[in-house]
């Protein structure tokens, strides 16, 4: 049916693609991707041709509505380099705009960097925030990470490797106690998750410097215990207020 199809796709193994992922790249229209030139290896390796449409955020309002338009009498998939669209890739804004024009739309889920992290290295799962890309300059790290450090969840982040020394120490100074992940190249040959504190793991990728792509964790903070002297000024005050 005519509409938007929005499809993951694998985040390294490329065997890591749903059946039904499969089905709508053979059956859709045209493709819409980030970079021809990967989405293109994509869809030779599962044998399948189909026009290939370039588009990201940055894809200006006129020919994002051209996509629209067509989306009307074809069948559009979108799909980013790696992974779910719209989570640190493109698609937010057309998905909006599809909406808005009341086109067909369609979610197929699959791999995602983040989630797969979370499985991985054994931090509470129970609550997390997803926060994106760590900002590159140092003082918008900083404010990120003062910012997110008061929230009862792990928190993830993706970072690239070359960085990834300098993330860790920015998070040891601005939440002091906690317990970092590495999830590096999930699903690739050279899959490696870490927990340990920053300086530990920043004395281990300094000795040998990380390739790939990351993701990292922090855990929650600990939960605060009440003082024997809070206890007693409760206790004072609960008494105080049954008093008749
Ligand atoms: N949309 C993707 C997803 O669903 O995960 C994320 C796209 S974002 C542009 C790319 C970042 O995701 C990388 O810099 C890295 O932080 C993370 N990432 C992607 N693939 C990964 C993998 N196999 N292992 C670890 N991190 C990965």
């Amino acid at each position: 049916a005519p509409g938007l199809y929005i499809v993951a796709t694998p985040i390294g193994n490329l065997n890591d693609i749903t059946l039904r992922a499969v089905d709508v790249l053979k059956r859709c229209d045209a493709v819409a991707c980030e970079d021809t030139r990967v989405t293109g290896k994509l869809m030779r390796h599962l044998g399948l041709s189909k026009p290939l449409w370039r588009y990201d955020d940055h894809t200006d309002a006129r020919n994002r509505a051209r996509l629209i338009e067509s989306m009307g009498t074809r069948a559009v998939a979108l799909v980013s380099d790696a992974g779910t669209p719209l989570i640190s890739d493109p698609g937010y804004q057309l998905v909006n705009a599809a909406r808005e024009a009341g086109i067909y739309i369609q979610t197929i889920p699959g791999p995602c960097a983040a989630i797969a992290a979370i499985t991985l290295a054994g931090l509470p799962s129970d609550r997390f925030l997803f926060a994106g890309f760590l900002p590159v300059k140092e003082k918008a790290r900083a404010d990120m990470l003062a910012e997110l450090g008061g929230i009862d969840a792990t928190l993830l982040f993706y970072e690239s490797a070359g960085r990834l020394t300098k993330a860790l120490a920015a998070i040891g100074v601005a939440l002091p106690g906690r317990r970092v992940g590495v999830a590096r190249e999930l699903t690739k040959i050279h899959e490696e998750c870490r927990v340990d504190t920053p300086a530990a793991l920043i004395a281990h990728y300094e000795a040998k410097p990380p390739k790939g792509e990351i993701v990292l964790l922090v855990e929650p903070p600990e939960e605060q215990e009440a003082s024997e002297e809070d206890v007693d000024r409760m206790l004072r005050e609960a008494l105080a207020t049954d008093k008749p």
